[in-house]
């Protein structure tokens, strides 16, 4: 297996479809700064315009607003397309299930059909989420899940499952060259306070001088990874020649209440916590088996918790601050 180096793509052209989001703003950063040219498409249903201001006016980089749901055209040629755009956090795909879907789904088809027309490289990305609430620990990628199909996550978790089951789909009917990215839990900068995510939530807390809102008493684990690493590990994969789906994440596991006693370590406080209900199926262990994407792509991730955590505080003190 090899990785494309990335000198030899500048000048290349990607759609990046959802750009303005949190971890598909920081993709659009980085293949600019690789000197690909950019053409972000989104319609701000989580996302926001404030991720993308900075790059207006840079001669590589074009914002489209569109719904990627609805069928869109692009001029010229494409070489990449990034199908990124879909809610991602609970309460957000809770509130617009149907959205969630049609993003998995519709938005799936739409974006494969670019990259088959202009034979483009496709990536999608894909969720830890498609392995449910895993029976086997940590997740490789040939575990095929434990979701519940008409449960509240559902709208997310199948579309997810159908977004890999249609781009292998393409692979094999119409032989586009296609990759899935498997993306854990990821936290950094622009991500929005109130998106009800447990890093925004309880560095909100603390910055605010109230208790963290610890669900089902916290045992549950995840493993948090800073979004520089992840996105040099999508980078690296849409470079790689593999179309199996390649798990990114960092496995440095914690209970949430680990997570809490950490967060308040770094702001020198006390942990306080106002004790709440457990959602419905919330996975009660999360950890990465990255074996593949060492192998295949030579990544792990590089970004300590402490200093990406510290990062992370600091972004959300500037939000706080011009709140
Ligand atoms: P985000 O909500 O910040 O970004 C998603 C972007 O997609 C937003 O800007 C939103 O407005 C846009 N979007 C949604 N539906 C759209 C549509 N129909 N048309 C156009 N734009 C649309 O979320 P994120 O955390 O940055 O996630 C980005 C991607 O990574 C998502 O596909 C998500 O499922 C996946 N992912 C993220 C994580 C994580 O921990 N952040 C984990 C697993 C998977
Ligand atoms: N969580 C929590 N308090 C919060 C938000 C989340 O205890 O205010 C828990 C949630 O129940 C889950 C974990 O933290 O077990 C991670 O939640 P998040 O929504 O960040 O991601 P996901 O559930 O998608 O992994």
């Amino acid at each position: 297996m090899s990785v494309k180096d990335s000198a030899l793509l500048r000048g290349k052209t990607a759609v990046v479809t959802g750009g303005a989001g949190f971890v598909p703003s920081h993709l659009v950063e980085r293949l600019l700064a690789d000197g690909l040219k950019v053409i972000a498409l989104d319609n701000f249903v989580t996302g926001h315009r404030r991720n993308i201001e900075h790059l207006i006016g840079n001669p590589d980089f074009q914002f489209i607003e569109q719904d990627v749901s609805e069928s869109f055209e692009i001029e010229g040629p494409v070489d990449f397309v990034f199908h990124m755009a879909s809610p991602a956090s609970p309460i957000d795909y809770v509130k617009i299930p149907l959205e969630t879907l049609k993003a998995g789904s519709y938005a799936s088809h739409n974006a494969l059909e670019l990259a088959r027309v202009k034979g483009a490289t496709y990536l999608v990305a894909s969720t830890s989420e498609v392995y449910g609430d895993p029976e086997i620990h940590p997740q490789p990628e040939g575990y095929w899940g434990n979701v519940n199909p008409v449960g509240v996550r559902s709208c997310y978790d199948e579309a997810k499952r159908y977004a890999e089951a249609v781009t292998m789909a393409y692979h094999r009917a119409h032989g586009v060259d296609t990759k899935i990215v498997r993306i854990f839990n990821t936290y950094g900068p622009r991500m929005r306070l109130d998106d009800g995510r447990v890093v925004p939530a309880f560095i909100g807390q603390a910055l605010r001088g109230e208790p963290m809102t610890m669900f089902g008493g916290g045992g549950q684990t995840r493993s948090f990874c800073y979004v520089s690493d992840l996105v040099e590990g999508i980078w690296k994969l849409a470079r790689s020649n593999t179309n199996d789906p390649v798990n990114i994440g960092n496995p440095h596991e914690m209970t949430i209440y680990q997570f809490g006693e950490a967060i308040a370590r770094h702001f020198d406080i006390e942990l306080e916590v106002e004790n709440r209900p457990m959602p419905p199926d919330d996975p009660k262990v999360r950890k990465p088996d990255i074996a593949r994407a060492k192998d295949v792509l030579h990544w792990e991730p590089v970004v300590s918790f402490d200093d990406g955590i510290a990062r992370t505080i600091e972004y959300f003190r500037g939000v706080v601050a011009t709140v």
